[in-house]
């Protein structure tokens, strides 16, 4: 979808063994142009989902309704929202590296982020019609 990220470290399996790459129209452009950005802006390896090269992740980026993964109304399950893991760097180092961005950010659409997630960190384009950066609580 954009010059690092591919479908499948976007959608799970089994909507890209149905849909190919017609998922990408699943997934909100605006989200991933923010994992691009980190990076470009990190200039190290980002994962989202890895499960086409044999991983253990499967659900960082859209969800199926389906799954019990997450909350029920989960942005990740409008393909608005992804699960980064940068390598090399702690989640609250990426966050920090966020709020330092932030009008950088706001404007390729970026609106929230999970403040307190371990080793992942959460970026999602939800309306939220504010003009700072939404942090939730991880759930
Ligand atoms: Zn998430």
């Amino acid at each position: 979808m954009t010059k690092n990220f591919s479908i499948q470290e976007l959608v799970p399996p089994e909507v890209f063994s149905e849909r190919g790459n017609a998922a990408s129209q699943l997934m909100d452009i605006r989200i991933v142009n923010v994992a691009q950005w980190l990076r470009d802006k990190t200039g190290k390896p980002i994962t989202i989902n890895n499960w086409s090269n044999g991983g253990q992740f499967k659900e960082s980026g859209l969800r199926n309704f389906a799954t019990s993964t997450g909350a029920k109304w989960s942005q990740h399950k409008y393909g608005r929202a992804i699960d980064l893991k940068v390598e090399g760097m702690q989640a609250e180092e990426v966050r920090q590296l966020i709020r330092n961005n932030w009008t950088t950010l706001k404007a390729i659409g970026l609106t929230t982020i999970e403040k307190d997630t371990p080793t992942w960190v959460h970026i999602d384009c939800r309306y939220t019609g504010m003009e700072t950066l939404l942090e939730v609580p991880y759930q």
